[in-house]
């Protein structure tokens, strides 16, 4: 039995989709999930649904007993997403998991004074418990989604060109769906037991190479400015953004710009068996038609 958490969300829902492609029985698959609503599509493919909530040790035991191979999710709520992971990482324990699998991020070193801690802190946390804990891991430290690199780049990007304080860092972006048929590659596949692997696309692409990409899709030049942190909080605020994503926004950019979220080397491509789809390929389907 696999037992998957975070399964109502995007990653979630792409690992178990990816294992029902694949071949894998859904009856053999268990979803976490916080409310029946929410499960009710997992429902419909056939997975079994277990209810239970991060914040809630005792349903987490409950979810996890009979669990062969846990993918333990990592939550999306900032607050105590250490205490909820660690929670996860005692239960599965306690449930008797013999093999624990995580998403985690990719990263350079774990030091104190990362741009990125304010999501690394945790990770690091989680990925400790878990080795601590005597089970069979695999750690899966993801880079971050392409799928967020519109959003970062801004709906006017062809009029305003990129404005983004990354430097000239780079960043191996990776699709999620990548990320999620790779997971279920590990899954499915055999001695992946006790390693930690990098999912990160094989190009670390810098800012100015999407600006060029952009302008070849576009016909005009496409200009990449980077502002200093201070300047791009301001502007983002300015223009209605919440300060927390400005701040979170400007944390991402600075560990670009700084190097963590450069791949030297993945996995990826073994772990699927093909190359990754590439920045070029993104950018292509996304904006040619525009
Ligand atoms: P997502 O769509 O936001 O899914 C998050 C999942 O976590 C949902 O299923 C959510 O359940 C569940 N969850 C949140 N709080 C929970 C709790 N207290 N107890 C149980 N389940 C809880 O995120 P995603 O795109 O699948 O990405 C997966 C994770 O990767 C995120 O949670 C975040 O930690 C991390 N992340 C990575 C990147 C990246 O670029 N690599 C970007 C964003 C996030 P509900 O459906 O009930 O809300």
């Amino acid at each position: 039995m696999i037992t998957i958490t975070g399964a109502t969300g995007q990653l979630g829902s792409g690992v178990i989709d990816s294992l029902i492609q694949k071949g894998f029985n859904p009856s053999n698959i268990s979803a976490l999930a916080r409310s029946e609503e929410k499960a009710q599509a997992l429902k419909d493919k056939g997975v079994n649904i277990k209810i239970g909530n991060y914040n809630d040790y005792n349903s987490l035991v409950e979810a996890f007993k009979g669990t062969d191979k846990l993918l333990l999710i990592s939550s999306n709520e900032m607050e105590n997403r250490s205490q909820q992971q660690v929670n996860a990482v005692k239960a599965a324990k306690e449930a008797g998991v013999k093999h624990i699998l995580y998403t985690s991020i990719q990263r350079q070193a774990d030091s104190s004074d990362s741009p990125i801690n304010f999501v690394l802190d945790s990770h690091i946390a989680t990925e400790e418990a878990i080795k601590e804990s005597g089970m069979n891991y695999t750690i899966l430290r993801n880079n971050l989604y392409m799928d967020m690199l519109p959003w970062v780049l801004g709906e006017q990007v062809f009029e305003t060109g990129i404005y983004y304080p990354a430097q000239d860092g780079r960043i191996a972006y990776t699709m999620r769906s990548d990320i999620a048929e790779a997971t279920a590659n590990v899954l499915m596949g055999h001695n992946h037991e006790n390693k930690d692997y990098n999912i990160s696309n094989t190009h670390s692409l810098s800012f100015q190479e999407v600006a060029v990409q952009l302008s070849v899709i576009s016909g005009k030049t496409v200009p990449y400015t980077s502002p200093t942190v201070e300047e791009y909080k301001n502007t983002l605020v300015g223009a209605g953004a919440p300060a927390e994503v400005a701040d979170m926004l400007a944390g991402f950019a600075q560990g670009i710009a700084q190097g963590e979220l450069v791949a030297d080397d993945t996995d990826l491509p073994a772990l699927l068996g093909r190359e990754a789809v590439s920045y070029k390929e993104f950018l292509n389907s996304l904006y040619a038609q525009k």
